[in-house]
């Protein structure tokens, strides 16, 4: 049985490496705080909302929820948010309507208080190797992955999903780690003969169980960036129980990538306080 990755303890480790510097911020009257920008009232949000708001109560980053209730108000509150120097970090909050593209939206948030790391200065710092805020489910993928104690450099990796958010900065980074980075998406043909091929296997894709057994190479590390709401409750995009059987290492859907999230988030929002480098 493949050996659990689970995001708690790094979430743990994260969160007692930022007290220092959240302490030392708060001493200068400059205590970290997040704007986060929610889209209509929804379920799946105030979920995301209250795990945020527990996060940064431990953290010691303080969560300001907005609400917006169209387009337009949703860039007046992302203005405020850029104006107003007692917010540095703005997130917004899934889910978006599918008419609203979100590359378009992180485009009106200050780059300085881009936390998501998706506005295209800061995509295109990390596309050019000198990143500043990471897309941070990206880079609890890498976490997690170092985690599993996973040899990266010169692995066939195998990222499936390319979305501007996880799937596309993941790949990224891996290849900043020396693997040999295959990104697949819907385009690709045979699948299944291409994520055999991986020692390291990420997905981040947003289908239940798309991944089974008999698409994952015996003794493979298996990220599953996965979130699904589902009649059984939540699952990933992996076929846990069958893929567990042949990886080596595997994260669990709830408690592995999606535990470790929020604490970045709240890591970038304490560096942009701290004011970035240069
Ligand atoms: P997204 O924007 O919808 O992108 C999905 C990607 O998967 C696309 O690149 C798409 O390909 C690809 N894809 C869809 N169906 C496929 C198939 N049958 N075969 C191969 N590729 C396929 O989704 P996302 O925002 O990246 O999110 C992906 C998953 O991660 C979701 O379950 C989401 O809930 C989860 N997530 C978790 C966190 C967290 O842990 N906090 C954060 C963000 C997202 P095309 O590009 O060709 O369309």
């Amino acid at each position: 049985m493949a050996r659990l990755l689970n995001g708690k303890p790094v979430a743990d480790r994260v969160a007692a490496a930022l007290a220092p510097r959240v302490a030392a911020l708060a001493s200068r009257g400059r205590a970290p705080s997040l704007a986060a920008l929610a889209y209509r009232p929804d379920p799946s949000a105030r979920f995301f909302l209250e795990r945020m708001q527990r996060a940064g109560e431990r953290a010691g980053v303080a969560i300001t929820p907005r609400e917006a209730v169209d387009v337009d108000s949703l860039r007046a509150e992302i203005d405020r948010a850029n104006r107003d120097a007692r917010v540095h970090g703005i997130t917004v909050l899934a889910p978006l309507p599918p008419s609203v593209d979100v590359a378009e939206v992180m485009e009106w948030v200050d780059p300085r208080k881009d936390v998501e790391g998706l506005h295209p200065y800061n995509a295109g710092r990390l596309a050019s190797g000198k990143p500043t805020f990471i897309p941070y489910t990206a880079e609890a993928i890498l976490l997690l992955l170092r985690e599993s104690g996973a040899h990266v450099e010169g692995a066939r990796a195998v990222v499936v999903g390319r979305s501007i958010v996880v799937g596309r900065p993941a790949s990224l980074l891996l290849m900043y780690d020396h693997a040999t980075v295959t990104l697949a998406h819907r385009g690709t043909h045979a699948l299944a003969s291409v994520t055999r091929e991986a020692e390291i296997l990420v997905v981040a894709v947003g289908r239940p169980h798309l991944i089974t057994a008999e698409m994952v190479r015996h003794g493979a590390v298996v990220i599953d960036a996965g979130i699904n709401a589902t009649p059984d409750g939540v699952v990933g995009d992996v076929d846990f129980d069958g893929v567990s059987r042949v990886a080596s290492a595997i994260t669990p859907v709830p408690g592995g990538v999606g535990s470790l999230t929020t604490m970045l988030l709240l890591r970038n929002t304490v560096t942009a306080a701290e004011g970035l480098p240069g």
